[in-house]
């Protein structure tokens, strides 16, 4: 492995300070569950690692605000999915995160390292998504709140400012009943990322909000506010007519190890008339 310095901060400024001094020549380090297959396999060799695990503003945790639930950038999976107010008011997420890698991986693998690693199969991207989070920054020139919709640019790539770490994910109080769900594609069970994500909702305004993923640059929202899709007793052609034009945006790469372009964009299909479905049905159980 590259040789690289370690450096543990125990305070955000003292984090920024780090961040600026080094620049690019930096990686900041929470579970390690992506940096530490980076830094084994040489696509990534930073000649500092910033071990955030020991800063009391990215502490794990998830607090309800009233008007929003605020998650640490260090919760991990596990509590994730484990959490009580998570399962009870924001579904898809919690159990985007129980299929995340194993047990071992989710006991490390934080939320913010799953959003800053720029992956486009990310599993807890399209819930975020649908649920409208908002990601908040900290750096040299203060905190900034990123919408969810504007943080994923592309493979690798966020929107994230030189110097900038995430300290916390807020989601907005949900209002009304929602039925969401978290559907993902993988080549087998278990330790995979996922060839196709799907986070869907429909609300009791007969608004659905699907966000996709694994299938481009960077996941993608699409929200049917035509009340079709939420319809149970809809027809099958209109709906199957709305999701693709939802999912025209999809463009696989023909690259990727995991699965051909036409194999995910049929799982898409496959996903999208799934997950309405599924999300009609929980709706009506609420
Ligand atoms: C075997 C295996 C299976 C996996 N399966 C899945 C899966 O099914 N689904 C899935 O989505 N992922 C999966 N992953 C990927 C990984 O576990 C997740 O992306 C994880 O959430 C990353 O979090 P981490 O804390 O380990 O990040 P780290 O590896 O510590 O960091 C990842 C990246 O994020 C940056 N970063 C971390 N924290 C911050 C912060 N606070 N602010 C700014 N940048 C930050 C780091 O600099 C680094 O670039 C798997 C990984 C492995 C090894």
């Amino acid at each position: 492995m590259h040789a690289f310095a370690y450096e543990r901060p125990a305070t955000l400024a003292e984090a920024i300070g780090l961040l600026e001094a080094h620049g690019s020549r930096a990686s900041l380090l929470a579970g390690g569950t992506d940096l530490i297959i980076g830094l084994r396999d040489g696509t990534q060799t930073p000649a500092v690692v910033i071990d955030v695990k020991r800063i009391a503003e990215l502490c794990p945790g998830i607090r309800d605000d009233g008007d929003r639930v605020t998650i640490g950038a260090t919760t991990v999976m596990t509590e994730l999915a484990d959490s009580e107010l998570i399962r009870s008011r924001y579904r898809a997420l919690a159990e985007a995160a129980s299929v995340v890698g194993s047990v071992q991986i989710r006991n490390r693998a934080t939320i913010a390292g799953n959003i800053c690693n720029g992956s486009p199969a990310a599993d807890t991207l399209p819930p975020l998504l649908v649920y409208d989070a908002v990601v908040v920054a900290a750096g040299p020139n203060g905190i900034r709140h990123i919408p969810i919709d504007s943080f994923p640019v592309r493979s690798r790539v966020t929107a994230l400012l030189p110097g900038e770490l995430v300290i916390a994910i807020e989601l907005p109080a949900t209002s009304g009943r929602t039925g969401a769900v978290h559907l993902r594609q993988s080549r087998r069970r278990g330790h995979d990322l996922a060839s196709v994500t799907l986070c869907c909702a429909v609300n009791e305004a007969a608004v659905t909000r699907i966000a996709y993923g694994s299938v481009g640059p960077r996941p993608l929202l699409r929200i049917d506010e035509s009340g079709v899709l939420a319809d149970a007793a809809g027809d099958d052609a209109a709906k199957a007519a709305i999701l693709e034009r939802m999912f025209a945006a999809a463009a696989p790469s023909r690259n990727s190890m995991r699965a051909s372009p036409e194999y995910r964009l049929a799982m898409l299909r496959v996903l999208g008339t799934r997950g309405v479905r599924i999300a009609i049905d929980r709706l009506a159980q609420k």
